[in-house]
């Protein structure tokens, strides 16, 4: 039996229904004042005090007997975590370090030294790895054998900056940001000039080699994520990152059953911080990056409530045998904390 929750949550402190913009905006100002007040931080202390619950959904989706536990840390910014359950092990980038890392069976190693200062992960519906690399501006697959197989490099002729985040559909597209952070600075890549001088969202289709533009509308396009049934893309932009008035929101887009992306509404604002990569549970529910942790959103738009991880958090994913693990990368370190949901993302 699971050890009950103790701390501040009580009935009386609890928000009483979402707070939708529309709730909102339905209250007057004293109610208005009300309603802001029971949205005040209402900390569940699980056994170390690492959850925050804004909505009592929020208890259905942690567990009051799991907390965060560092796996590893060594990393100078740690990201793109991606999960490979019929192998047991997860893959990060280290991106200044300019390699790759693997955690399996409780111990970390290095999985690809000189990865081209790769970025965001994810794999294919055939199971390989596909990566986002500052180095070369490119997105690559992972064969089977090893080999390494340039995806994409160019728009229309020029290169892309330098891919961030990266999803594949159902139907095998691959979805990328493309913000200029791997060449702004050395650091993470290398200094150069934006050629088409933009900072869009694409789809990649490699059964056909075509490249589209799904939003050229972004700051600095960031994480991404497909809702489970497809119909919604939350993209982040980060562009606060860079200016303190800039971006520091989710957008949600419907997609049409050709692939295309409509609307782009903004879906959540993330503070503090930002929503450097997200992720989506099988209920639809959205699990983000922030400043002091992870953020977890229902599919309105409603802060559920947050996991909060010590350092700066940039990204996580699903991962375990179960799917019920979550795994991420922050600042220097991998955390993993077991949750009540499972991740949409396949395999
Ligand atoms: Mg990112």
């Amino acid at each position: 039996m699971g050890v009950p929750f103790q701390g501040f949550y009580s009935e009386a402190a609890a928000p009483k229904r979402c707070c939708s913009h529309a709730a909102l905006l339905n209250l007057d100002l004293a109610g208005l004042r009300r309603g802001l007040a029971r949205l005040q931080m209402i900390r569940v202390s699980g056994i170390k005090n690492e959850f925050e619950i804004h909505d009592k959904r929020f208890f259905y989706l942690i567990l009051g007997n799991a907390w965060v536990e560092r796996l590893y840390t060594g990393s100078l910014w740690a990201e793109g975590p991606v999960y490979f359950a019929d192998g047991a092990y997860l893959l990060w980038s280290d991106i200044p370090n300019n390699r790759m890392l693997r955690w399996a069976g409780g111990h970390a190693s290095v999985y690809r030294d000189f990865s081209n200062y790769s970025n965001g992960n994810t794999r294919d519906r055939q199971g390989r790895l596909i990566t986002c690399k500052h180095g070369g501006r490119r997105l690559t697959r992972t064969e089977p054998d090893g080999a390494i197989t340039v995806l994409v490099d160019q728009f229309q002729g020029k290169k892309l900056n330098s891919p961030n985040d990266v999803v594949v559909k159902s139907d095998g597209t691959i979805w990328f940001t493309d913000p200029p952070y791997g060449i702004l600075s050395d650091y993470e890549g290398k200094v150069a000039e934006s050629e088409y001088g933009g900072a869009d969202v694409f789809r990649f289709d490699p059964a056909t080699g075509l490249l589209e533009v799904i939003a050229d509308d972004f700051n600095k396009p960031n994480g991404l994520a497909f809702s489970p049934d497809e119909n919604t893309l939350y993209i982040a932009d980060t562009g606060f990152s860079h200016a303190h008035e800039g971006e520091h929101y989710i957008r949600s887009f419907s997609v049409n059953r050709e692939g295309r992306a409509r609307g782009g509404a903004v879906f959540a604002e993330i503070s503090p911080g930002l929503a450097d990569g997200l992720r989506v549970d099988i209920q639809g529910n959205v699990w983000t990056s922030a400043g002091d942790g992870v953020h977890c959103y229902s599919p309105d738009g409603c802060l559920l409530g947050k996991i909060l991880v010590p350092e700066t958090v940039s990204n996580l994913t699903f991962g375990g045998p179960k799917r019920n693990r979550l795994f991420i990368t922050a600042t220097t370190s991998l955390y993993a904390v077991y949750v009540a949901v499972t991740g949409a993302q396949r395999p």
